[in-house]
């Protein structure tokens, strides 16, 4: 125990392994008295890497705001970094930064205290060996009862101080937020209703997401989870349209089976990428990479979300080879300054 299995044979088709920039592990047991077993997570995860042929995953808290009830940090997933040292990266912030951010959602009392709070915070997570700050929530929909809704708008003084400070530190950020193009009513769908914390009016934030990018165009900006949108509204065109304005914005995918048809990336059948969406990766081929959203959690614990990580799979084998080598591993490298 305790060193990377490099050797392990992959039973994976395709010949192009890939990075997965966007995962989570979980190691709080639910049941049984509680406790936490982070090592178990982190060795679930490292087979099913294995099986897939995923190089490495990149994990982070999720974005927690303070109506989560069990919260953890980088510290936490940095257990998986200390035994896997080649087979993971950590991203931080979901369980800190994000959690300020959110206590302190309407913009209102932020003053020069809590900015250097923030800032001491956000240095610490680096100085740990983070590669980026992950995972924020502008806007988060609530999904069950275990599940908060989060919103804030992405222009928020904290949100514009973490890009200067990602733009200074040569970090990215990584941020959740369902495309709301302009003001428009909650879409009637089951998995919106469920757990009765989604507001029925949603208001634009677009407008404002672009005002952060604009902010600092030294912050690298990854828009997480394109091909997974519960409003609908992030199609291929929109993207397009955000890239050819914000040379600073990047995007990871995420394939799963409860997406709403209209933003999904692969057809129906799943036998092929979508045209638009294919152009859109050939077009701006620096700018995508991975991030399969997989919870990788204790075994015998309830699962978290769907199982995507086989989807994730396929995928790659649909994308041509010269895409597979930049989306899965060039593009990673470079947007998080990786040696290896
Ligand atoms: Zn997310």
């Amino acid at each position: 125990m305790g060193k990377s299995p490099a050797s392990t044979a992959v039973k994976y088709r395709h010949a192009g392994v890939f990075y997965d920039t966007h995962n989570h592990i979980h190691g709080m047991i639910r049941s049984r008295g509680g406790g936490s077993d982070w090592q178990s997570s982190a060795r679930v995860a490292i087979r099913k890497m294995d099986e897939l042929g995923i190089k490495k995953i990149f994990v982070m808290p999720p974005p927690f705001s303070p109506a989560n009830p069990h919260i953890f940090t980088l510290n936490e997933l940095w257990l998986a970094k200390r035994l896997y040292p080649d087979r993971f990266e950590c991203l931080g912030g979901g369980g800190t930064l994000n959690y300020m951010i959110h206590e302190n959602a309407n913009g209102q009392n932020i003053d020069g205290a809590l900015k250097h709070r923030f800032e001491k915070k956000a240095a610490a997570i680096l100085n740990k060996g983070a590669v980026g700050f992950g995972e924020f929530a502008a806007l988060h929909f609530s999904l069950n009862h275990h599940h908060p809704f989060e919103s804030v708008s992405p222009d928020h003084p904290l949100f514009l101080l973490l890009a200067d400070i990602a733009a200074r530190r040569q970090v990215p950020i990584d941020i959740h937020m369902e495309a709301v193009p302009e003001d428009m009513v909650l879409p009637n769908r089951r998995i919106l209703n469920r757990s009765g914390r989604n507001p029925r009016r949603l208001t634009a934030n677009i407008p404002a997401f672009e005002r952060l990018l604009a902010h600092n165009r030294g912050a690298r900006i990854i828009w997480a989870h394109a091909g997974w949108c519960n409003t609908g509204r992030r199609t291929a065109a929109l993207c397009r349209r955000l890239m050819m304005d914000h040379p600073n914005l990047y995007m990871s995918i995420k394939l799963s089976p409860e997406s709403v048809p209209e933003v999904q990336i692969l057809q129906g059948s799943g036998k092929a990428i979508k045209p638009e969406w294919l152009a859109l990766m050939r077009d701006f081929q620096d700018r995508f990479v991975m991030g399969t959203d997989q919870f990788y959690v204790v075994p015998g614990q309830r699962r978290i979300g769907p199982q995507r990580t086989e989807t994730t799979r396929h995928f790659m084998d649909l994308l041509p080879a010269d895409l597979v080598r930049k989306i899965g591993i060039e593009n990673p490298k470079k947007i998080f300054r990786l040696k290896n």
